[in-house]
């Protein structure tokens, strides 16, 4: 498997932040995955698990353990009838791709979401009204000490943006969709509206974590952070997108630090004005300068 020290966690997250992990692996199987989680518990080394790296914020410090990515070294995708077995490595975009090709509807809402199938089970992931609980039929997971075991959707703890699994210390190692037939231009057809739909109202032009705040009840973070006048705000090259103020942008060297103080002022002021604390989507690791 391919062992990096110290490295930098901004090349591995889509925000292109992050100092460096004391130790970065990725498994080339398996079994290596399995052998690996075993032999770090023994070792007591706290281990994280990345996917694509879409929805974290690493501190400039770096993180003190070891990061195993689940990538593109673990992502088979196999079809049988409606059902496709995806490795977690492999990305919504390709299992979408696969799906319209196979003529099998479903994941057209999510297709445009940029993490790891593994990610997205994690995050309970979802967009245009649909999230992963509708269209996920079982996971298998590993247990820190590289157990493998099947769990149907219904022992998963699914809620907005979250699941039990990270609660839980799994790594899933594989996601089964059951999707419904139907024709294949009309897949495509609905895929494409939802590229241009997000293309129109995220800033994807620039490094981001997609929205850092989840959604209140009866709200929309992005409303009420434009309505505290943070559209534009910036600290340093952190900034609030114009676009959508639920993004924060790196506009070039953006740190954590930067980051975290803007989150903090966005947290602060629409308490202030609603009555309402923001709680972070993203999730945040490693060491943080104050
Ligand atoms: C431009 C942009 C747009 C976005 N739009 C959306 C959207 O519409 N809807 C939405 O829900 N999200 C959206 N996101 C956020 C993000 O893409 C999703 O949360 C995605 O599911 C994260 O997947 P990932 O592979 O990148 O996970 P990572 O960011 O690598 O990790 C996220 C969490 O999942 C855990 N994890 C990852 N893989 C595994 C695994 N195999 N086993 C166990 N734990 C694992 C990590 O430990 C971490 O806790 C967007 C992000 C960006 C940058």
């Amino acid at each position: 498997m391919i062992i990096r020290p110290k490295e930098e966690m901004k090349k591995h997250t889509s925000f292109k932040i992050g100092g460096p992990a004391e130790c970065y692996v990725v498994p080339e199987n398996f079994n290596e995955l399995s052998k690996l989680l075993n032999f770090l518990k023994n070792e007591r080394i706290i281990t994280y698990i990345i996917g694509n790296g879409t929805n974290l914020l690493v501190g400039d410090k770096g993180i003190a353990g070891c990061v195993i990515e689940i990538g593109p070294k673990l992502s088979k995708i196999t079809v049988k009838g409606t059902r496709i077995t995806a490795e977690a490595g492999a990305t919504l975009a390709q299992v979408a791709e696969i799906a319209e090709q196979k003529g099998l509807s479903g994941l057209e809402p999510l297709s445009g979401i940029p993490g790891t199938v593994g990610g997205a089970v994690v995050m309970n992931a979802g967009a245009y009204d649909c999230e992963m609980k509708d269209v996920v039929e079982s996971v298998t997971a590993m247990t820190r000490t590289g157990e493998s075991l099947e769990y149907g959707v219904e022992k998963l703890g699914f809620g907005y943006r979250t699941s039990s699994i990270e609660a839980k210390k799994l790594i899933v190692t594989k996601v089964v969709f059951n999707l419904t037939p139907d024709n294949k231009n009309e897949i495509k057809k609905r895929m494409a509206e939802y590229k241009v739909m997000r293309e129109k109202k995220q800033p994807l032009e620039y490094p981001s974590a997609g929205s850092i705040f989840k959604r209140p009840e009866k709200h929309y973070a992005g409303v009420l952070i434009s309505d505290c006048n943070f559209a534009g705000k910036n600290i340093n090259d952190a900034e609030v997108s114009r676009k959508h103020c639920g993004f924060i942008i790196n506009k070039g060297n953006a740190t954590a630090k930067d980051v975290t103080r803007l989150i903090e002022l966005i947290q602060n002021a629409v308490l202030a004005f609603y009555g309402i604390l923001l709680e972070p989507e993203i999730k945040m690791w490693g060491k943080f300068d104050k």
